[in-house]
């Protein structure tokens, strides 16, 4: 039915850079063997998902959103991957995003934009806009994102949907393609927190292969989203986000959000994360610093794309020439930006500095959750913004993560759910719930009594 639904919308909606029906259908039949062999599967069995385009999938096709890795298969599986298909979930495809993760619209991707469902003019979130529009247009009940600095929660506000980006380290980022190491994050997205509960457990847990991979049971999350409930909970909210550039809609489905929780039994206190002003400007040095090493492995040798190699040109030359076609104009300004804050001279200026508020939007955190149970804001600053509207500039791009990148910066755990559409336009507003690292359960706990 899923296959059927998105032959029928896909080419509008455009979620989907690749359809793997031979693969799905295959899965299905060997879930349901698996079953009459008398295997006891897991609650997802059978279930499919939409996976994003930066995991591995062994013999199907994995770009990333670029050119550079066109044509690549990959001769193995992510752990996510992997565990998705020990039980039993069913892979439809892999989905659009920003080439290498760097956006927040999916008009960075290099294969064309993928359009918000609820308005194809305007833009679904990114970079994991395909993902979450895969939700949106009912073309997948689960899908996989990877959230940096905001890539599962944003798309999840923009579209409706529901999005967690769980504590670093809380699951293994072994064949997701690497943007920046020390923020990347795989995590589920789903249309109920429920269902995303049931996808984190399958993903989530420790794993050998790699090295940042918590070695702790994995929070009891869908017991928590079994049992919703906030009664004696103290509830923060970020009085640093609100304000200039905060869409008045936003606002007040926030505050309505604020007010039901209140009724249902949590004692609400207003909390201050003074350094959360300069994260955003400290994850745009120290993200494009880690995208410009890890990128520097597309050399033209190991992978995909290999432009010039004509017999008469150095390996340098060959390999200037297939990343000057190969990445999109966003890549570049940030390898460029990030060779640049890592160079010798200026490292302790741009690099150095940026860690230094690192820390302190740490340190904000640790104060906060010593009062308080989770904090809470809106998402996004806004609704979904048409398609176009920010592609010539770069800040106000960037700026559709304001309320999401300290989490990163941070490592904790944060979910966005929907809390209404805002009045003015009948988009979608998400509501963004933060918990302390390995309390990924509280966002389940939280979430499930205000859905
Ligand atoms: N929009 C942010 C960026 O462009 C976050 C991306 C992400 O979370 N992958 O870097």
């Amino acid at each position: 039915a899923h296959l059927a639904r998105t032959e029928a919308v896909d080419e509008k909606v455009h979620a989907y850079l690749h359809v793997d029906r031979e693969g799905a259908l295959a899965q299905a039949a060997a879930v349901d063997k698996r079953r009459a062999a008398g295997e006891r599967l897991g609650p997802l069995a059978g279930v499919p998902l939409a996976l994003k385009d930066i995991f591995t999938t062994e013999g199907v096709p994995t770009t990333v959103g670029s050119r550079i890795l066109e044509g690549w298969i990959p001769p193995y599986d992510a752990t996510v991957t992997r565990r998705l298909k020990d039980a039993g979930v069913v892979i439809l495809g892999k989905t659009n995003m920003d080439e290498f993760a760097m956006g927040s619209s999916t008009e960075n991707s290099a294969f064309g934009p993928t359009g918000n469902p609820w308005d194809l003019t305007r833009i679904p979130g990114g970079s994991g806009g395909g993902s979450a529009a895969s939700l949106a247009s009912f073309q997948a009940p689960l899908a996989i994102g990877t959230d940096t600095g905001g890539s599962i929660r944003q798309p999840a506000a923009v579209t409706g949907t529901v999005g967690v980006k769980p504590t670093y380290g809380g699951v293994s980022r072994y064949g997701m393609v690497a943007f920046s190491s020390s923020l990347d994050q795989g995590g589920p997205c789903a249309r109920t927190v429920l269902d995303a509960a049931l996808l984190h457990e399958v993903i989530a847990g420790h794993d050998p292969l790699d090295s940042t991979s918590i070695d702790a049971p994995v929070p009891g999350v869908v017991e928590a989203a079994r049992n919703g409930s906030v009664a004696g909970l103290r509830i923060g909210v970020v009085r640093e986000f609100r304000g200039e550039g905060y869409q008045a809609g936003v606002l007040q489905r926030f505050d309505e959000s604020v007010e039901v929780l209140r009724e249902l039994g949590a004692e609400i206190v207003e909390v201050s994360c003074p350094s959360f002003e300069l994260a955003l400007a400290a994850y745009y040095l120290i993200a494009p610093s880690e995208c410009s090493s890890n990128l520097a492995r597309f050399d033209a040798m190991r992978y995909g794309l290999r432009v010039g190699d004509d017999g008469g040109r150095s390996a340098e030359e060959v390999t200037s020439l297939t990343r000057a076609a190969g990445f999109g104009p966003e890549v570049k300004r940030r390898v460029m930006l990030g060779t640049y804050a890592l160079s010798s001279g200026y490292y302790d200026a741009y690099y150095g500095s940026a860690q230094k508020v690192r820390t302190l939007v740490s340190r904000d955190f640790e104060r906060a959750f010593a009062d308080v149970h989770v904090l809470i804001s809106p998402t996004t600053p806004t609704t979904a913004f048409p398609l176009g509207e920010r592609t010539d500039d770069p800040i106000a791009m960037y700026r559709a993560d304001l309320c999401t990148i300290p989490v990163n910066l941070a490592g904790n755990a944060a979910m966005s759910l929907p809390c209404g559409l805002a009045p003015e336009d009948g988009l979608p507003v998400g509501l963004q719930i933060i918990a302390p690292a390995m309390a990924d359960d509280r966002l389940y706990r939280v979430g499930a009594a205000v859905e």
